[in-house]
C-alpha cells in the first residue's frame, strides 16, 4: 500500500497514477490532537489497514498529478540518519580536503539526528543558505518509517518495526562542524513521494537508487551495497533511543554526492517507491 499526504495533509492511498482520499476512514480519535493523526496512524496501521484498503477500493480517485503532495510523514519525534554506510562514499569523503583534519570517527558508521523542521515535500524547493565558500551537496537515500515502539530490539526481529519505505534527500553542508547543524537547515530534508508499506517492498537491500541533477546521472547504486544493513541499524539505534511510531530513519548516502546550485533540478528515484523532484534556489 502506498500512503501519501496531500492538499494540506489529507491522507491518500495511491494506486498507479491515481490517489484516493481516505481521510474520512480514519477513526475520530478523541485526543483532540489532529496534528498527530499521522503518528497515531503509524502506531495503529495493522488495525487500520483493512478500512483504509476498503476506502481506497470504493473511493473515487483523482490523478496524482492533480494534487499537491506533501512529505509523507508528519511531526516525527526524530529523524535518525546513518553516516558512512557505503564503502565508495567513505572513499570519496576521505579524499576531500575541506576538513581541518579528517577525524577517524567521521568515517565510521554511526547514527546522528536531523531536525524534523528541515522536512519538505515532493516538488518543493531547497533554498540555499549563505554558507560562504562551503559546498552544499545532495545525498539520495533510502529511508524508512517506524511503525512500532522499538527499544533494545535484536536485529533478528528489527524489520518487524518498519512500517514502510520512502525516499529522503539528506542535503548537507560539507566541511567542518557538527552534522546535526550542517544537515538541518530549513528545507534540507526532502521526503517523498509516498511511504510504501514493507510488504510491497520485500527485500529493502535490493533496490535501485538513482539521482539526477539537471538530467545528468549523479548517484546510481543498489541498496544492497549498504555496509550496515537495516536490521543492525535499528538494533544499534534502539539501544540509544526509543524509536517511536512515525520516526524517520535514513540509511546513508551512496557514492556520487556533489554540489547543488541555484537553478538545479534534482530527481530521485528508488525502485518500488517512486520518483521525487525537488528544485534548488538561492535563499
Ligand atoms: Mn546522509
Amino acid at each position: 500500500m502506498k500512503l501519501a499526504l496531500f492538499n494540506g495533509n489529507r491522507l491518500g492511498v495511491v494506486r498507479g497514477e491515481t490517489i484516493v482520499d481516505v481521510t474520512s476512514a480514519l477513526p475520530a480519535w478523541d485526543n483532540g490532537y489532529m496534528a498527530n493523526f499521522w503518528l497515531r496512524l503509524c502506531h495503529d496501521f495493522d488495525t487500520l489497514r483493512p478500512r483504509l484498503e476498503e476506502a481506497a477500493q470504493s473511493g473515487a480517485g483523482v490523478p496524482v498529478s492533480q494534487v499537491r503532495l506533501n512529505a509523507p510523514v508528519l511531526n516525527p519525534t526524530k529523524i535518525l540518519a546513518a553516516a558512512s554506510n557505503y564503502g565508495a562514499h567513505k572513499e570519496e569523503m576521505a579524499a576531500r580536503r575541506d576538513f581541518t583534519g579528517h577525524a577517524a570517527w567521521l568515517s565510521e558508521f554511526d547514527v546522528f539526528l536531523k531536525a524534523p523542521s528541515s522536512i519538505i515535500g515532493p516538488d518543493d524547493t531547497v533554498y540555499l543558505p549563505d554558507v560562504g565558500d562551503r559546498e552544499i551537496h545532495h545525498e539520495s537515500e533510502l529511508a524508512f518509517v517506524i511503525g512500532k515502539t522499538a527499544k533494545d530490539v535484536p536485529a533478528e526481529r528489527a524489520l518487524d518495526y518498519v512500517l514502510g519505505y520512502t525516499i529522503l534527500l539528506d542535503i548537507t553542508v560539507r566541511g567542518d562542524g557538527d552534522r546535526s547543524r550542517r544537515k538541518s537547515y530549513d528545507g534540507f530534508t526532502p521526503i517523498g513521494p509516498y511511504v510504501v508499506t514493507a510488504d510491497e517492498i520485500g527485500d529493502p537491500h535490493n533496490l535501485h537508487i538513482q539521482l539526477w541533477v539537471n538530467g545528468q546521472t549523479k548517484q546510481d547504486v543498489n541498496s544492497g551495497d549498504m555496509l550496515v544493513k537495516i536490521p543492525e541499524m535499528i538494533s544499534y539505534a534502539s539501544k540509544v533511543f526509543t524509536l517511536n511510531p512515525g520516526d524517520v530513519f535514513t540509511t546513508g548516502s551512496p557514492p556520487g554526492v556533489g554540489q547543488i546550485h541555484a537553478g538545479d533540478t534534482m530527481v530521485t528515484e528508488i525502485e518500488k517507491i517512486g520518483r521525487m523532484t525537488n528544485y534548488v534556489k538561492a535563499r
